[in-house]
């Protein structure tokens, strides 16, 4: 692929742009915004997202190695956030048409470029959707995954209280991990503040947790082992979520030399949250 294909990157038919640098640099999916798909997939159903970044490129809290859509740097954004109203007049005319031709969403996925809370109207976008939800669909969850890293706002924690599932992630609690892995743009990033603050959602809320092995830059970044499992255990005792869901890496990572958790490491972590009698949903 010469430097001019990778730039551009292939466009999907579902709008989805995909870039593919064989080396570490601009690797990643850019979603269309507002609204994408709907996804089919096995463990959600018929999933319809709502990207609430730029539509040409990434914003968010966090830098994940792991991202799926590739480094922050790598895709700068020239456009703005979607304005609350388009938003909106977005997924109604996308539930209008999902009435009239199908397929019927199981759910209604915050997700896409970044971290959807960085949006300044997150707060009365919810509340659209859920009107929304209400009006079209009012069988259908509405998801969010988030960082985390905006919940002490009190806008942004009072709406995701409201959705279906308020899905947050934690891969670790161990400072340099973090730092390494999921590299948060801000320095007042406290992980012990962040534990204490999720479990102010008193269980509801889901903690999402990417498990891996491999490395990063010459250093490990393998966190399935007791040093980062048992003390992770332990910040899932205080948050007591009403799920956890681990996973592991699926798709191309800009950083290019990390692998999968093995599937009997995952079911070892999954079997040890369940016995806190927390449910565990593990994905391979
Ligand atoms: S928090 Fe999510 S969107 Fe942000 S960098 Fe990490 S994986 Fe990507």
């Amino acid at each position: 692929m010469n430097k001019d294909e990778e730039n551009k990157g292939t466009q999907r038919q579902d709008g989805t742009i995909v870039y593919s640098s064989e080396t570490e640099g601009k690797r990643g999916i850019i979603f269309p915004s507002p609204i994408f798909g709907p996804i089919h997939s096995r463990r959600l159903g018929v999933s319809l997202g709502i990207n609430l970044l730029p539509g040409d490129g990434k914003v968010c809290s966090f830098d994940c190695i792991y991202c799926e859509c590739g480094y922050n740097k790598s895709f700068p954004p020239h456009q703005k956030f979607p304005t609350r109203t388009a938003v909106r007049q977005a997924l109604q005319a996308k539930l209008q048409e999902m009435k009239e031709q199908g397929p019927k969403p199981d759910v209604i996925t915050f997700a896409g470029n970044g971290e959807p809370t960085m949006h300044p109207r997150f707060a009365d976008i919810i509340d659209d959707v859920i009107q929304l939800r209400n009006e079209y669909f009012p069988k259908a969850k509405i998801s969010v995954l988030s960082n985390a890293t905006r919940i002490f706002r009190q806008d942004v924690f009072d709406a995701l209280l409201k959705v279906d599932n308020n899905i947050l992630k934690i891969d670790t609690i161990n400072p340099d991990y973090i730092r390494l892995v999921d590299r948060p743009i801000s320095t007042q990033y406290n992980i012990e503040k962040i534990i204490h603050r999720m479990a102010e959602f008193q269980g509801k809320c889901i903690v999402q947790t990417m498990f891996m092995r491999g490395t990063h830059k010459g250093k490990d970044v393998s966190n399935v082992s007791d040093e980062f499992v048992l003390p992770w255990l332990e910040a899932i005792q205080l948050i007591r979520p009403s799920e956890v869901m681990i996973y592991t890496i699926d798709r191309t990572t800009p950083s290019p030399l990390l692998e999968k958790a093995t599937p009997a490491e995952l079911d070892n972590i999954g079997d040890r949250v369940q016995s806190l009698g927390i449910p565990c949903q593990v994905s391979y």
